[in-house]
């Protein structure tokens, strides 16, 4: 048999991603949260383009296709759930407005004031929120929307267990009103911040015994698959004790600079 040669790395990243792509969403969020979020939206028409940054297999992009009249590009680094989002959107029928690209949302291959609307749900923390708001800027018309959701704090302390944790994870996570002085520092008048209900996250979080329970028993032995699957219960039990502290939040803003 001829084994293809994996660096440890290629194949932890390969295991975080197969986790992920058996679920219509790969991070925490619901159509009711994107449909909210979109009520803040102004002005947009078919003729308007939206990017969804960081699409995963594109659960909250086809509730934008089915909910506007615009054409959306999904983008992620994943070809698979790219290519899964380009299913969901054929099965949808809104394959000739909604697609779905893999590249990377620190290079993205658009044009200076390309869209009328740039959202990104749990999917900004890998470029840092500030670096995504700043670079992501000039692909937006004067006037464009940004919509954004992040892991953030909720109040000034923090026990130390969760503080270190998050510190660690994303040293960036900070307060809803340090992260709005961040949108005004890079260019965008605040529209709108709204707190994403917990559920959003207990739900998610439910789904997963049943699916650590299949994926341990497929890498049976597989010390990375192992380790991966401690962390993420690691985080759920944190989230269930200092949900309080802490939670994502929906960050809407619009271009003014
Ligand atoms: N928006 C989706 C997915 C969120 S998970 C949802 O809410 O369900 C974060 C996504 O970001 C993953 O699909 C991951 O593949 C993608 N991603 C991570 N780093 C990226 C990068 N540098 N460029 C583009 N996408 C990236």
């Amino acid at each position: 048999m001829n084994h293809k040669k994996e660096t440890i790395w290629e194949f932890d990243l390969n295991i975080i991603l197969e986790y992920f792509s058996n679920t219509d969403r790969q991070g925490p969020g619901s159509p009711d949260i994107t449909l909210k979020a979109l009520s803040f939206i102004e002005g947009l028409t078919e003729k308007s383009k939206i990017a969804d940054i960081g699409c995963g297999t594109g659960g909250q992009t086809m509730v934008l296709g089915q909910n506007t009249s615009c054409d959306i590009i999904g983008v992620d680094l994943c070809s698979d759930y790219v290519n899964q989002l380009n299913k969901n959107a054929q099965n949808k029928n809104l394959q000739d407005r909604v697609k779905g690209i893999v590249d990377n949302m620190k290079e993205l291959p658009f044009q200076e004031e390309e869209f009328d609307l740039i959202w990104s749900e749990g999917a900004i923390y890998n470029i840092g929120f500030e670096r995504g708001l700043n670079n992501w800027r000039k692909f937006l018309k004067q006037g464009g929307y940004l919509a954004v959701t992040e892991n953030t704090w909720f109040t000034e302390e923090r026990p130390a267990e969760i503080q270190d944790f998050w510190q660690k994870a994303y040293p960036e996570i900070d307060t809803i009103s340090n992260k709005v002085a961040q949108m005004q520092k890079t260019g965008y008048l605040p529209i709108a911040t709204f707190v994403v209900p917990e559920t959003v996250w207990t739900d998610y979080y439910a789904l997963q015994p049943q699916m650590q329970a299949s994926f341990l028993e497929k890498y049976k032995g597989n010390r990375s698959a192992e380790q991966f699957i401690a962390y993420q219960r690691y985080e759920a039990e944190l989230f269930y004790k200092y949900k309080a502290y802490y939670g994502y939040v929906f960050y809407i803003g619009k271009r003014i600079k």
